[in-house]
């Protein structure tokens, strides 16, 4: 069948979570999915040496990919085993395997992935019944042996990529983080998924990259064929396969619309965000690397009130030198002078794996040794990353963040290791900032519920409500499934961040909020009016907050809170707060 062949005409409307604004259309570019369907065909006798070529094709691409890996866990001795690994090569050289597959595929004449799959699967049952720990624990090896094939004889993710040629919108049933944030924007006109949700990473990095997509789409893997002609519209969540001219056109205007209303919002660039009757908020951006920071001053934001630093390690899947984190950092510092930007540090684990960590392997990652944690494991590391933000500081506007605290206890201990970086560079005679800010995220309810105990060791809070929101209604923050029950505004959310900006100011401490919540004008006076101090947003959402800032008065916020922490339900709230940004700001609510 020809390529043309495959592309259907027939018109199909799907509806997601829209996580990244804008509209764009384009050729449908399917990457294989993350859940690795395995396709079974019959193929004829003149293809079995061109399917066996390509296997084993695949397994020297298989070896040279582990001995990379390997390479790069040696250099990280101290957490890793790069031992592990040699379990997978001997799986790749085992004679048995690889003859099994080849007669196989002779005998039953079907396509290499499928039998790659069905051997290796045969393999780790057998494996997997016999009365030997050492030989069950091979099964893991096995899997994982077969998954990297499969992926290289389906065509991996980077290479894919890689190999277009013309613009495309990615149709993915998931994407990493990672993943995300070494998309190319020449090429890449949006994405859309199966799965994901608005405070997943992934829809964060949209954000940042400025990439519409549009997440939760349950099968819009299985709707879209490559080169389907496709519409999305990032907004509001809406995916159209084959529109027809009137849609283009009424997509077309919308579009235009709402550039409209940002030119306008652009005009706020130089205008401080106050509110109509004086009240000052900081209005900071958060940025996961130094590429972001032209659009920071294009935005007109105050200074980075969050520096995700661990897209640097994720950017390049390995740690960052010393001296390579020092130059990221001082070049955040210097771009936003005298502003501030705040670092926090490494804040790994959760959806941002390592995928060459045994770490990783956790089977609740976001309850397991992330963030803060993970730094405190290896303080070696940690100290590093200090050092480096305390040698970026000298110019006074760096603020160091820890996230994920869940105890005074973490705090006292990060701060032990942080005299510890200062008295080294002291003796190197490294100058830096001694009184440097440090500031605890907010994110888990035992924090936010101890604030006052937290409160004698920083200098202020940021509240990461994408987390605090997942861990208060327990409902992980990247599953589509129980996206419904994730609500910024439910009592219990609302009644935590009240706290923690009430014991914050008893404690002259200044209150800030670089969640995704900051980022929503519908909810911008409600946060106001809860006393918030600063909020970080994604750069693009900068000139939308401002105007919501600048459309409201202090009092009105407050009248506005007051009446929301009586409401019964989150969807109540919800419904006042909307109320009052379509009275001050309706064309706000065009763009969310
Ligand atoms: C948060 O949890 O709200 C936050 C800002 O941190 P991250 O999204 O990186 O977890
Ligand atoms: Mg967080």
């Amino acid at each position: 069948m020809s390529s043309a062949e495959k592309v259907s005409s027939v018109q199909i409307v799907l509806h997601g979570i829209g996580v990244s604004p804008g509209v764009v259309f384009g050729p449908a570019f399917l990457l294989s999915s993350r859940a690795l369907q395995v396709i079974e065909y019959n193929i004829a006798e003149n293809e079995i040496d061109l399917h066996i070529s390509r296997f084993e094709d695949a397994i020297i691409e298989t070896r040279k990919q582990i001995k990379k890996l390997q390479n790069n866990l040696e250099k990280l001795s101290d957490i890793h085993d790069a031992s592990i690994l040699d379990a997978h090569l001997m799986v790749l050289d085992d004679m048995t395997f690889i003859e099994d597959v080849v007669n196989t595929v002779r005998r039953d004449r079907k396509n290499i992935e499928f039998v790659v799959n069905l051997v290796s699967e045969k393999y780790a049952q057998v494996l997997a019944a016999v009365n030997d720990d050492y030989l069950r624990e091979r099964v893991a090896d096995v899997k994982d042996v077969a998954r990297r094939l499969m992926r290289i004889l389906s065509g991996d993710f980077d290479n894919a990529l890689h190999d277009l040629k013309h613009k495309h919108i990615i149709v993915s049933a998931d994407l990493a983080p990672s993943e995300t944030a070494s998309l190319r924007k020449d090429m890449v006109l949006g994405f859309v998924t199966n799965m994901g949700s608005p405070t997943s990473h992934t829809a964060v990095m949209a954000r940042a990259l400025e990439i519409p997509a549009i997440v939760a789409l349950k099968n819009v893997t299985e709707n879209v064929k490559n080169g389907d002609q496709i519409l999305i519209d990032g907004n509001k969540g809406v995916l159209i396969i084959n529109p027809d001219e009137d849609q283009l056109e009424k997509y077309g205007k919308l579009s235009e619309f709402r550039k409209s209303i940002e030119r306008g919002l652009a005009n706020l660039k130089l205008q401080p965000a106050r509110t109509i009757d004086g009240r000052k908020i900081t209005l900071c951006a958060n940025i996961e690397g130094t590429s972001e920071l032209d659009s920071i001053k294009e935005h007109g934001a105050d200074g980075v009130g969050l520096f995700r630093t661990e897209y640097l390690y994720l950017a390049q899947n390995k740690r960052v030198s010393e001296e390579d984190q020092i130059e990221s950092y001082a070049d955040a510092a210097n771009a936003v002078f005298p502003n501030h930007v705040i670092i926090r540090t490494f804040d790994l684990g959760g959806d941002k794996y390592i995928p060459d960590a045994h770490i990783a392997k956790e089977a609740n990652p976001f309850l397991g040794c992330r963030s803060i944690r993970m730094s405190l494991l290896y303080p070696e590391e940690f100290k590093k990353q200090l050092r480096a933000i305390l040698r970026a500081s000298h110019r006074k506007n760096v603020k160091i963040m820890y996230p994920m605290i869940s105890n005074a206890q973490e705090v006292v201990k990060a701060n032990e290791l942080l005299e510890e970086a200062k008295g080294e560079l002291r003796r190197s005679g490294v100058s830096f900032d001694e009184e440097i800010d440090v500031g605890a995220m907010i994110e888990i309810p035992a924090a936010a519920l101890t604030a006052e105990i937290i409160a004698e060791h920083v200098d202020f809070f940021s509240l990461g409500t994408n987390d605090l929101i997942q861990y208060t209604v327990a409902v992980d923050r990247v599953n589509e499934r129980v996206a419904y029950l994730y609500e910024p505004t439910h009592l219990a959310v609302l009644r935590l961040i009240q706290r923690t900006i009430d014991v914050g100011h008893k404690n002259n401490i200044w209150v800030g909020i670089c969640g995704e919540m900051a980022a929503d004008p519908v909810l911008t006076p409600l946060l106001i009016g809860m006393g918030v101090d600063e909020m970080s947003v994604a750069p693009s959402m900068v000139p939308l907050i401002k105007d919501a800032i600048r459309s409201v008065s202090y009092e009105q916020c407050k009248e506005l809170a007051e009446k929301a922490m009586e409401c019964k339900t989150a969807v109540e709230v919800l419904s006042i707060c909307r109320k009052m940004l379509k009275d001050v700001a309706p064309e706000l609510l065009e763009l969310t």
